[in-house]
């Protein structure tokens, strides 16, 4: 049943990129099961209203999420200067999409085979004061064996952290995929690197934390900057770009 979701994902993206202004790397999907207690974690890791797998749909089984790495003219186009290329801003617009419109297909594609399944839209409950979601895509993806965290606060992926994740709830039952036994960010694995917190243009990301509301207000530079593009494009990514967790699993230098 892996191959065939994963082949209705890779197909999805293929079809959507004909028509879309961008394409994507190859996703990297991983499944978690639905009462692993890690989920239970996020209230006290994340916030208290973080919702678990069952609030979706009441028999889950497994969480499925996918990254969708960005190509590396995305990643190139938004390394110089201290605002978004527009390039980053429309590959942030068109992912949304595209996984707001490919977990809607995945819905239906499971309920064919007899199976039930929910998806959580690509931001969920975003709460404005406290700048969090109920639902965390990363940590769910973190769960999934996608990837580990990094210092930037993004999920270090076989990919890099250049991309964005879905998330679909299934009662399918499938075998979890392991995580990572190691940390890939270099700050975390030894104490080296810390690129990303030099990269920060507004000094909001620091060794001890992210302030989210220094972050936020960049992003909402950058939306007003990009406000012909067709959605809002509250982003930023200096500090995920031209890092050595950019594009791949970072290297220990030697
Ligand atoms: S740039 Fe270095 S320290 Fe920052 S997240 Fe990537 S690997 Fe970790
Ligand atoms: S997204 Fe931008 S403002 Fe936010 S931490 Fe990264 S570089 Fe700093």
């Amino acid at each position: 049943m892996k191959a065939k979701v994963e082949g209705l994902i890779e197909d999805y993206i293929a079809d959507f990129s004909k028509t879309s202004a961008i394409s994507w790397g190859k996703p990297h999907t991983g499944y978690a099961r639905a009462d692993d207690p890690l989920f239970a974690r996020l209230k006290e890791i994340v916030r208290p209203s973080h919702e678990l797998p069952r609030d979706f749909l009441d028999e889950a089984r497994t969480v499925i999420t996918y990254f969708l790495p960005f190509l590396e003219e995305v990643v190139e186009s938004n390394k110089e200067g201290r605002y978004s290329s527009r390039l980053w801003g429309i590959a942030y617009i068109e992912t949304n999409r595209l996984i707001n419109e490919m977990n809607k297909y995945l819905k239906n594609e499971l309920i064919k085979m007899g199976y039930q399944a929910a998806y959580v839209p690509a931001t969920h409950n975003f709460d404005e004061e406290a700048l969090m979601s109920d639902w965390s895509h990363r940590s769910a993806a973190y769960i999934a064996g996608v990837g580990t965290f990094g210092l930037n606060h993004m999920l270090i992926t076989e990919s890099g952290c250049c991309g964005r994740i879905g998330s679909l709830i299934t009662d399918l039952e499938v075998e979890p995929t392991p995580r990572y036994g190691r940390e890939l960010c270099l700050y975390r694995a030894d104490g080296s690197c810390g690129q990303c917190v030099k990269r920060c243009v507004n000094d909001a990301l620091h060794f001890e934390g992210l302030d989210r509301h220094r972050c936020y207000k960049m992003l909402l530079e950058n939306g007003e900057r990009l406000s012909d593009l067709e959605s809002l494009a509250d982003v930023c990514g200096k500090c995920l770009v031209d890092v050595p967790c950019s594009t791949g699993i970072p290297r220990p230098e030697e």
